[in-house]
């Protein structure tokens, strides 16, 4: 009979372990396939501009591959997956399961609306090498410092690529169009399953060799730039993770193939913590200090705007604010400047500024950058020693090191030479146009370490 992929951030044919028990249980009996995107009204509100400017274009990236097939509803899932069930007299709706919270309330809702039609949810596979939720300490419990859970995770291993099906009896189906979404950002990556697999293997070639120390540095194209290709799926870590063990055995550096890795490795960390913790979305995991005192911050609102713009005056910290304006992504190192600067300069909480991200980010991914903002906060599970407040001078003189990478997003400071450019206020005169300090970082830091100490004791 016909079975239904309902797809949602797996945008991708290769190595879609759903699509493949679909295409099975199809052809067993002669039957065709549904591949089905619900623009959910849920998700489609709350997501930014540029995430939907790029979920659009991978979708019809999509459709292309599905032979122009792909079915598009708009609405609740929950009752447009068992409609299009219903339709075509589907017994089976496939997915990839999901750990977030919303989707795993969603799917649960959709499972029971299609027992109603007479249809099962067959959850195959996830969006991780290894499930979320998986992995437990010896002692039974979910992991909570990421080392550890790196070491489990290596040894669990995970399973090949599925194989890509060939020739899939796509059913045909009247369809809802794809609505014209447009970024805020300049520019955006190219989307869809042919791009990510281009520019991964762009990366093996020219990036894999030296990725370990120079991923830390914004002003080179360090990094692989594959999170948007991950966040929707257009590509599994499986692949990746295959692809590496090639790599190392055809003479890649090994401690580069081992950093990239471990970076896949702090996602799924992430997403196993969010599974365990689907209150970590807005809650501090760990009460460092009491919530109220960040959100009372003593500067406030105007601060928290001044960072969102990019005008703090501190030059690594504007360019960061600036490239997510105008690109939909920002540099990892610089992604954690920015966030302890909000919360440890300013005094804003993490969940603001978690909130901007989100609202600009293409490859914004709640238990991601939740995550990854409490790490920065230091109100996560595995922070980094949570007094740690990042110097944004002295992190732009390290991983910035001639200035470029602040002279590209910051014109105002495009004539200054070399690494002066990260502390212009220096400078004989001031570069025109661009903002004085919004504070003082040196006593900003103490502020926050004495909020620490009081809450300690
Ligand atoms: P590469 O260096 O090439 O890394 C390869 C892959 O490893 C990435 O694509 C990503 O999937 C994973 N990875 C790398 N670093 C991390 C990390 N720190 N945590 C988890 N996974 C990682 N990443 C997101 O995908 N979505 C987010 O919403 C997000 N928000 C973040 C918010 C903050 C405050 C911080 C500090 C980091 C956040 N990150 C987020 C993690 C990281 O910054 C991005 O994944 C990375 O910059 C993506 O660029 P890349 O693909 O070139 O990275």
């Amino acid at each position: 009979s016909t079975t239904v992929i309902w797809f949602r951030r797996d945008l991708r044919l290769a190595d879609n372990p759903a699509l493949v028990a679909a295409v099975e249980a199809a052809r067993s009996d002669g039957g065709e396939v549904v591949g089905l995107y619900v623009l959910d009204d849920a998700l489609w509100s709350a997501a930014g501009a540029n995430r939907l400017a790029y979920l659009t274009a991978s979708l019809r990236a999509l459709d292309a591959a599905c032979d122009g097939r792909l079915v598009v509803r708009r609405g609740d899932p929950r009752d447009a997956v068992p409609a299009v069930a219903r339709t075509v007299g589907a017994g089976e709706v496939h997915v990839a399961a999901s750990h977030e919270p919303y989707g795993r309330r969603r799917d649960d809702a959709a499972e029971a609306a299609l027992a109603s039609t007479g249809a099962r949810l067959v959850r195959t596979g996830s969006a991780y090498a290894v499930s979320p939720g998986r992995l437990r300490t010896g002692a039974g419990t979910p992991y909570q410092v990421f080392t550890p859970f790196r070491g489990a995770w290596l040894e669990h291993g995970w399973r090949a690529p599925a194989p890509r099906p060939r020739e899939i009896p796509w059913a045909s189906l009247r369809t809802d169009d794809l609505p014209d979404a447009a970024p805020t950002a300049e520019r955006l990556p190219r989307a869809g399953e042919d791009a990510a697999r281009r520019r991964w293997h762009a990366f093996l070639r020219d990036g894999l060799a030296g990725y370990g120390t120079n991923r830390d540095r914004p002003d080179l194209a360090g990094t692989s730039a594959m999170s948007a290709h991950l966040r929707w799926g257009e590509v599994h870590p499986r692949t990746l993770l295959a692809d590496l063990g090639r790599a190392q055995a055809g003479g890649a550096p090994e401690a580069d193939v081992a950093t990239y890795r471990s970076e896949l490795a702090w996602r799924e960390f992430h997403a196993d913590v969010l599974h365990h913790r689907p209150d970590a979305r807005s809650r501090s995991l760990r009460a460092v200090v009491p919530d109220d005192s960040w959100a009372t911050g003593a500067t406030g609102d105007t601060a928290f705007e001044t960072w969102a713009a990019g005008r703090t005056g501190y030059p690594l910290v504007d360019a960061g604010m600036r490239q997510l304006l105008a690109t939909g992504w920002m540099h990892n190192r610089v992604r954690m400047v920015v966030a302890s600067f909000l919360v440890k300069d300013l005094h804003v909480r993490w969940q603001r500024g978690a909130a901007h991200f989100m609202a600009h980010l293409v490859d914004g991914d709640v238990s991601q950058n939740q995550l990854n903002w409490q790490w920065v906060a230091g109100t996560g599970h595995d922070a980094a020693p949570y007094f740690r407040v990042f110097n944004p001078v002295t992190q732009g003189k390290k991983f910035d090191p001639d200035g470029d990478y602040v002279r590209r997003w910051v014109p105002e400071l495009r004539d200054v030479a070399g690494r002066a450019v990260h502390e212009p206020w220096k400078l004989p005169s001031p570069p025109e146009g661009y903002p004085a300090r919004a504070v003082d970082h040196a006593h900003e830091r103490r502020v926050t370490l004495d909020d620490f100490e009081r809450a300690r004791r």
